[in-house]
């Protein structure tokens, strides 16, 4: 059973096994980014632990984001995603039709895989995961999961509850460790017919490539650099509060936040003025304090990567309006070493730059100009991701066309973030590879088997 270290000061997480908490022989430090301590040592787990456990075949939480996001969003989400899947999957139907010429009935059954394999990100470590284990439980696979080795105690917690709540041994095991041990034994091991992978589009390549040979059901839910599209008959106040949120929230660190921002050229100048003004009020501080939107970022490594577009943007030419190297964080004393950064809104930069190309993941947003529908279409649409849009307009004309072009798996049109699980959810292009959410959650999650019985 979990339980805190008695010598150190930091917990020390176990594998969840075929339902017993089982000891790493060797561990991985994971650091409090708000204070860059260690606070935890996970399991560096591997093959052998993978293997040897043959895989037989709800919520509490420790995390280092807002008090303020993990109250409305990581656990609420994770709770529904249970619900939703428990309830969804009894209303599914299958095909029949009849071939009367030929005195046949056909139908089709769906069956599970087996055992799903699934690798989850650090960024929203229990919605994510539970996104996962929820339908591939529901559809009667067995699961072994590995969450991100940055984010493990959630998932170590919840392993608790699975327990508490009478998950059977086996159906559900979490595996700690990193991505090219662990996560790499769960890719290659060849008991393993299913891969459902959320995480950063360079790791999806190599999971490709490893799962290759062993023919493996995929799915990738990948990174993105999404645009939001604003002409000037949009409702300004609305749209400004709702892209300083789908800019910012979580520190930037949602697959879904937007990072280019295009306004029609003549409220640009309002636009920008109203937009900074706002971002400066979105408060970034102590995670535990819930006055604070935006917490530390995930690690040392990611702030310097985050930082250094920003000075990629500055030796660019472009404009830093607000936030980092520009705005004073006043953190109290235990927390100067955290990872944290302001809200960052840049100008000025071509759409070549890797600033507007690539994706950066932190509290960094990009805007520009554009003066026809047309160009919004083609710069909104030239990068390499496509995993979602926002487009702010009332003309209803115009939100039907542009949401047809914009290569993007999710379009959203005066709003952000709305999400009815029913609806698939993916990217195109570099974001992703097939679709989970409602009716494709059980179709990745099954495999249908077509029958034909001749009377
Ligand atoms: P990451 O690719 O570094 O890691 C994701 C997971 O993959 C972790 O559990 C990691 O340990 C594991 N991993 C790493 N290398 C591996 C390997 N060789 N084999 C098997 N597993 C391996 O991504 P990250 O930094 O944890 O997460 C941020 C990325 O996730 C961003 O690109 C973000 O856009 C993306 N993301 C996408 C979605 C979506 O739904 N599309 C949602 C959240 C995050």
């Amino acid at each position: 059973m979990p339980k805190s270290s008695e010598k150190h000061s930091y917990l020390v997480l176990e594998n969840y096994i075929g339902g017993k908490f089982i000891s790493g022989k060797s561990h991985i430090d994971s650091y409090n980014p708000s204070t860059g301590e260690v606070y935890c040592k996970v399991p560096d787990s591997g093959k052998e632990e993978v293997r040897c456990h043959k895989v037989y075949d709800f919520l509490m939480v420790l995390t280092w984001k807002t008090v303020m996001l993990a109250r409305t969003v990581d656990i609420p989400r994770s709770v529904y995603n249970f619900r939703f899947f428990a309830s969804s999957v009894l209303h599914h139907t299958t095909d029949c039709s009849q071939m009367d010429h030929m005195g046949c009935l056909n139908y089709t059954v769906r069956c599970q895989v087996g055992v799903a394999g699934l690798i989850s990100p650090w960024n929203l470590p229990l919605y994510l995961l539970t996104w996962k284990i929820a339908p591939a439980i529901a559809m009667g696979n067995t699961v072994v999961a590995k969450p991100s080795e940055m984010t493990s105690v959630t998932a170590w917690m919840m392993c608790k509850l699975f327990e508490e709540a009478g998950v059977p041994p086996g159906v559900v095991n979490i595996v700690f460790g990193t991505g090219p041990k662990a996560g790499d034994a769960l890719v290659a091991h060849p008991d393993v017919p299913l891969i459902s992978f959320t995480g950063s589009t360079g790791t999806a390549q190599r999971i490709t490539e490893r799962s290759a040979p062993y023919c493996k059901k995929l799915s990738l839910e990948l990174g993105g650099k999404n645009p939001a599209i604003i002409f000037a008959d949009a409702d300004l106040e609305r749209c400004i509060e709702t892209t300083v949120r789908s800019s910012f929230l979580n520190q930037g660190e949602i697959c879904l936040c937007t990072s280019r921002i295009y306004v029609e050229r003549s409220i640009y100048s309002e636009f920008l003025e109203k937009f900074v003004a706002a971002a400066r009020k979105w408060k970034t501080g102590v995670p535990s304090d819930p006055s604070n939107n935006n917490g530390a970022l995930i690690s040392k490594e990611h702030l310097e990567k985050v930082r250094s577009f920003v000075a990629l943007a500055k030796s660019e030419g472009a404009v830093i309006h607000c936030g980092e190297g520009v705005d004073h964080l006043d953190l109290p004393e235990p927390n100067k070493s955290g990872y944290f950064m302001r809200p960052t809104v840049i100008s000025g930069l071509p759409d070549r730059s890797r600033v507007m190309q690539e994706e950066i993941f932190g509290p960094v947003t990009c805007v520009c100009p554009f003066d026809t529908e047309e160009e919004a279409v083609a710069r909104g649409n030239g990068v390499r991701y496509g995993l979602s849009a926002t487009v702010w307009s009332k003309d209803v004309g115009r939100v039907h066309r542009m949401a047809q072009r914009l290569q993007a798996g999710l379009v959203w049109t005066n709003c952000w973030l709305v999400r009815d699980l029913n609806l698939p959810f993916g990217g195109m292009k570099h974001s992703g590879v097939g679709r989970e959410g409602g009716k494709d959650s059980y179709h990745f999650f099954t495999e249908v088997k077509s029958i034909t019985i001749k009377h």
